[in-house]
């Protein structure tokens, strides 16, 4: 027989645990759980630029900053890597990947890569520059500023999966269709002449630019914010982390 104290009891531990999901809930948005002491060093001097307000409160960095709290308010969990280059000709400084495929999109979770020793080598000379005229990390000296404007080009990425299902699905067919492609031209080069593979190819390229076009104007935007940090910092090294250390609480930047 059900007594009263046991449904009290009962009723008790149902809370409990719809309070543990309503925290699990809360956990989702941008988590750091696979980074080692060391690394979390590093992320924090960036969280430290992406957050940085002035002395009435106004965000610094605006466009990095709202992309950043659109992340962590949106029911999406992202994860940070900070991860040493593949191979040597490794170029990408920054990668974002959906992670939980199998779920079908239920529960949303990606993960945004950030490569700081290829982000520290890039060059910002003419060869660098995108064919739209954007130069990446020019006049960028300071590193933790490199690292904010990559993470607000994968922060922008993880964002238009959250913004439509199109997006979403674009984002896991593209995955999926270049794993497929790379595999079959790796293992067969003639592959490249099969007017079906490069069909494919060339729809690969249109999904990409579609994905590619919004967080590469974001970068834009996001860099000409940090750019203007850099100026107001000069080009001593450190100076950008001391204008944005927890401690001090009023931003110096005067823009
Ligand atoms: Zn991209």
């Amino acid at each position: 027989m059900v007594t009263r104290q046991r449904i009290t009891r009962m009723a008790a531990i149902f809370v409990l645990f719809s309070a543990a999901e309503i925290m699990d809930i809360r956990a989702a948005g941008i988590v750091t759980d696979r980074l080692t002491p060391r690394q979390m060093k590093m992320w924090r001097e960036i969280e430290n630029v992406v957050l940085a307000t002035d002395s009435s409160g106004i965000p610094v960095h605006p466009m990095l900053y709202s992309l950043w709290r659109r992340l962590e308010t949106g029911g999406l969990t992202i994860r940070i890597e900070l991860l040493e280059p593949k191979t040597a000709s490794f170029y990408s400084g920054g990668h974002f990947a959906v992670e939980d495929i199998s779920s079908g999109g239920a529960s949303r979770t990606g993960v945004i890569r950030l490569y700081p020793k290829v982000i520290d080598g890039a060059l910002t000379t003419e060869v660098a520059r995108r064919s739209d005229g954007f130069l990446p990390f020019e006049k960028l000296s300071d590193r933790t500023l490199r690292y904010a404007e990559v993470l607000g080009h994968e922060m922008t990425h993880a964002l238009q999966i959250l913004s439509s299902e199109d997006q979403y699905r674009l984002t896991v067919e593209l995955e999926q269709e270049a794993k497929q492609l790379s595999d079959t031209i790796r293992s067969c080069k003639e592959a490249l002449l099969d007017e079906s593979i490069r069909g494919r190819l060339k729809k690969l390229e249109f999904m990409r630019e579609t994905i590619e076009k919004p967080a590469r104007d974001a970068e834009v935007a996001v860099w000409r914010e940090l750019a203007a940090t850099q100026r107001a910092a000069g080009t001593k090294a450190a100076a950008v982390a001391s204008l944005f250390s927890r401690e001090k609480k009023e931003a110096q930047v005067e823009k």
